[in-house]
């Protein structure tokens, strides 16, 4: 049965009106990358705009089975029964190569799903980092749009996802393991100098000794280190997502963080500074999608390619007369 195409009205009423379904199809809708959609989904974000970003946004990233979903589960749940709503979305890197996602297992986080004032949202697939990168923080829009006053948005510890979720995230959070020292023996200062908090998990059993001990080393290490967010000493935690414990702590750090961050200014400045840097982002995607799709510099790039390897041109001339062919080949368009 084929359904009627819905309305910008359509959309905005439902997505406003907290209901799931609507808010659901808004959210395919965004993350179509078919033209008619894209100009559909831009006249509903337009009309949302003014209901959009009340909320705290926080990123959550670690290596696999450092325990997220478990966290999160736990975490979400906890804030429904404190009377929020949580949305929960994935930046998975690993989505646009595999066609896989993070949250497409349906088996992980099972009671935060059955949750009414949660509403989880596996990543979106195909594409670029970057169009993975445009869906995620359009579909944050529409769930604020919707009255999600939380954003969780999870991400695997790989390569650029990190800075990625960094640049849409008011509180960065890193769910790390005991064995401190080897961690950060291995660990990319760079992780440590994005996040705000180091969570330490699996605090629990025979672990939390090991635990407390890596709190400590973390804290040392971290001390040394720039801060992600000026006026904010990052330190590291312990908790539990598995019994619980430790989850309350994290949420009144990321209070103490929203309340500090906003007296200061910081928490303001960060969201519009965000704004821009992705504004400048998708400037550069199209830029250098519609370059590189230009038939002129088809035709052209692989000879100086050639030429640029064999050494019989520098780089500089070479890119030099690629782009003043473009720009001849659009002067003439
Ligand atoms: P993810 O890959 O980072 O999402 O990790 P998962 O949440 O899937 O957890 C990986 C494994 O660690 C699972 O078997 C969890 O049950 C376990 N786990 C997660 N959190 C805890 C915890 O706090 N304590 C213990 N003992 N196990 C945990």
């Amino acid at each position: 049965v084929k359904r009627k195409e819905r309305s910008v009205a359509d959309y905005v009423q439902g997505v406003l009106a907290g209901d799931r379904t609507l808010l659901a199809q808004a959210i395919t809708l965004v993350e179509s990358n078919a033209a008619r959609h894209l100009e559909l989904a831009q006249q509903v974000l337009n009309e949302l705009l003014p209901h959009v970003g009340r909320s705290i946004r926080i990123g959550v990233t670690g290596v696999p089975g450092a325990g997220k979903s478990t966290f999160i589960e736990a975490f979400g749940t906890f804030l429904c029964e404190q009377g929020h709503r949580v949305a929960v979305l994935a930046v998975d890197p690993t989505s646009s190569l595999t066609g896989g996602s993070i949250l497409g297992d349906k088996t992980r986080m099972e009671t935060l799903a059955r949750n009414p004032r949660a509403f989880i949202r596996p990543s979106p697939s195909g594409g670029a980092l970057g169009g993975v990168h445009r869906k995620t923080r359009e579909t944050m829009m529409l769930c604020e749009a919707a009255g999600y006053d939380i954003i969780l948005v999870e991400t695997v510890g790989v390569g650029q996802s990190e800075f990625v979720v960094r640049g849409m995230v008011d509180f960065f959070l890193l769910l790390a393991l005991t064995g401190a020292g080897d961690e950060l023996q291995g660990m990319k200062r760079g992780i440590m100098e994005l996040v705000d908090a180091i969570v330490i998990n699996k605090a629990d059993g025979d672990n939390k000794e090991k635990a407390r001990a890596a709190q400590k080393e973390y804290n040392q290490f971290l001390h040394y280190l720039r801060p992600a967010t000026p006026g904010w000493q990052t330190k590291a935690y312990t908790c539990s997502a598995l019994l619980g414990e430790g989850i309350a702590d994290i949420w009144q750090v990321i209070e103490t963080f929203v309340k500090t961050t906003k007296q200061s200014g910081v928490f303001d400045d960060r969201r519009r500074q965000q704004q821009k840097d992705w504004m400048h982002a998708m400037i550069k995607e199209y830029v250098e999608t519609r370059f590189f799709a230009d038939p002129i510099v088809k035709e052209k790039l692989p000879a100086l390619e050639n030429s640029v390897i064999s050494g019989s041109k520098p780089v500089t001339a070479a890119v030099r007369e690629l782009i003043e062919a473009y720009e001849r080949g659009i002067g003439g368009q």
